[in-house]
């Protein structure tokens, strides 16, 4: 172990290039580490979900990691989203600042910023995966799908809910992935309703549709459908059969569902998975460790992508503090981004039963409280609700 805090001496391989990986990879070559990042996806992936930021602590690590400006520069400005019943009437406002948090941007813009910062720094090496990683007692012998085999110092997982290298090191998938009774799928559509920067959702029992414009585009739009479910055993990367499941389940579903449903038969960009969450016993084995989704996702509703940008600031930070010690740092990020990474999957867990609620009652109970809670003398009650979970860990000094 050396006692200076820069990490010119340490080889780091990232797996995955989209939020946690590129994020790593930005404060991992402040400290002079030198980074790749493998992505299985033959370019860097655009589009994804809108993700937000909130409260002091996303604040101060993306300000330190000097993209805070930029992130607010391509943020959506998504407005308030309302629940309609059948007919489209309004029934609750959900206000942006409930649903968008401080700033909101797009998955794939937010990658873009950090692979921009990071392009010369950091060697990015597209359409390739691991393939087998083997501890050894100076580094770690890597395999690739197609590159020539490589060691490197220490490798992070950064490679999502269905993580490669959790596989890899800690096992098969099963082992960790808890099923919440639900999927969501999205999609872009035409954007018939008219909307800009605003949502419409709409809930039957068990099922949600909603159409959303958050770029302002008057002409594309952006479908959700989350519905209740048993575990089904279907093909990842069989789209056609992903879109007979949805289908069927929304057959004879009402409000705008049958315009939505048309959409899908076009789709080229459908993304449709299980509402789950990992959960792993460590988030480190020897010279391997899981940063983001990979280490403790959670779909959607856990504020996963503050905790991946905040995960991958105290792993940089922790490794420099201790100079490139992996048995140190490791031990720091388990003790520190463990519980906070917890907290935030918790609050994920209403994603489900919130947009899709399973009895009429459960729905007008839904609306009932959140009418109450975007009410102007509760607001700053929500506001608090959400911040909580999301500055839930003390951020140490690390070296500049
Ligand atoms: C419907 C939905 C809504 C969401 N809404 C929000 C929200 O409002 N707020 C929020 O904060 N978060 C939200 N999220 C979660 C957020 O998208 C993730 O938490 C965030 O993207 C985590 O990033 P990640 O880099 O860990 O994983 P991912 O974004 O999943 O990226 C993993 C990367 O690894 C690559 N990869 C996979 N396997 C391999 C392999 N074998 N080899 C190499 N590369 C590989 C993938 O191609 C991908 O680029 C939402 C997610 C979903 C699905």
């Amino acid at each position: 172990m050396t006692n200076t805090h820069g990490l010119g001496h340490l080889d780091v391989l990232i797996s995955g290039a989209s939020v946690a990986g590129p994020a790593l990879a930005l404060n991992l070559a402040r400290h002079g580490a030198r980074v790749t990042v493998v992505e299985k996806a033959p370019a860097l992936r655009r589009g994804g979900f809108a993700v937000d930021f909130r409260g002091h602590v996303h604040r101060t690590v993306l300000t330190s990691m000097g993209i805070w400006d930029e992130i607010h520069a391509r943020q959506t400005r998504m407005g308030r989203q309302t629940v309609v019943g059948a007919d489209g009437t309004p029934r609750v406002d959900l206000p942006a600042e409930m649903m968008s948090g401080d700033v909101e941007i797009f998955r794939g813009d937010l990658a873009h910023i950090m692979y921009e910062r990071t392009r010369d720094s950091v060697e990015y090496v597209f359409g390739d995966s691991v393939a087998s990683l083997t501890e050894v007692p100076d580094g770690v012998e890597v395999t690739f799908e197609h590159g020539a085999p490589r060691r490197f110092d220490l490798v992070v997982g950064a490679d999502g809910l269905h993580s490669r290298t959790r596989r890899l090191v800690l096992g098969d998938e099963s082992r960790h992935l808890r099923f919440l009774g639900h999927y969501v799928a999205g999609f872009g559509m035409p954007n018939h309703l008219g909307l800009i920067r605003t949502g419409r959702l709409y809930s039957e029992p068990g099922r949600c549709v909603g159409v959303n414009n958050y770029d302002g585009d008057p002409e594309r739009a952006g479908a959700l459908l989350v519905f209740r479910s048993e575990r089904l055993a279907y093909d990842r990367r069989d789209v056609d059969a992903q879109k007979r499941i949805l289908a069927d389940r929304f057959a004879g579903t009402g409000w705008e569902a049958p315009a939505v449903l048309k959409a899908l038969q076009d789709a080229d960009d459908l993304y449709f998975d299980a509402i789950a969450q990992i959960h792993v016993d460590r988030l480190t084995q020897g010279r391997v460790a899981l940063l983001g989704d990979a280490g403790y996702g959670a779909t959607m509703g856990g504020m996963g992508t503050g905790v991946a940008v905040v995960a991958a600031h105290v792993l940089a930070g922790e490794l420099a503090l201790a100079g490139g010690d992996h048995h140190a740092a490791f031990a720091a990020y388990e003790r520190l981004v463990g519980p906070f990474a917890k907290a935030c999957q918790k609050i994920s867990g209403n994603a489900g039963p919130f947009f899709a609620p399973p009895t009429e009652r459960r729905i007008r109970s839904r609306d009932r409280m959140y009418r109450l809670l975007a009410s102007r003398p509760m607001a700053g009650f929500f506001k608090r609700l959400t911040e909580k979970a999301a500055t839930g860990i003390r951020l140490p000094d690390y070296p500049a």
